[in-house]
């Protein structure tokens, strides 16, 4: 099996791990991946009581929010948010090259 890999600045290669799924029925809405995610892959959004998603305005909808993948195609494998998150809400896997 042949991976992506990257090299590190003393140009070690690395594999990175990208972002494959966050679990929603885990996920308590805390925002610490958002915060640590420097690529833009990440947002909070609102989910009402059916658990479907809804707009932030409709605030009498809201049941809780959780953290979505906007643009998964950012993703450099870094794994920050998984290291972060307290519920083990992360998926990662490396990019199959075959
Ligand atoms: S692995 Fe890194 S780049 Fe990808 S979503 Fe997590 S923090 Fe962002
Ligand atoms: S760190 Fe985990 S629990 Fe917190 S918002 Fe992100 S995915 Fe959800």
């Amino acid at each position: 099996m042949a991976y992506l890999t990257g090299l590190t600045l003393g140009k070690k290669t690395w594999t990175p791990e990208f972002v494959q799924a966050i679990d929603h029925t885990r996920c308590i809405g805390c925002g610490r991946c958002f915060k640590v995610c420097g690529q833009n892959v990440l947002l909070l959004k609102a989910l009402n009581e059916e658990g479907d998603f809804v707009d932030d305005e409709e605030e009498d909808e809201i049941e809780r929010k959780v953290m979505t993948l906007i643009q998964a195609e950012n993703c450099v494998g870094c794994q920050a948010c998984s290291r972060v998150c307290p519920k083990n809400c992360y998926t990662h896997g490396p990019l199959n090259l075959n």
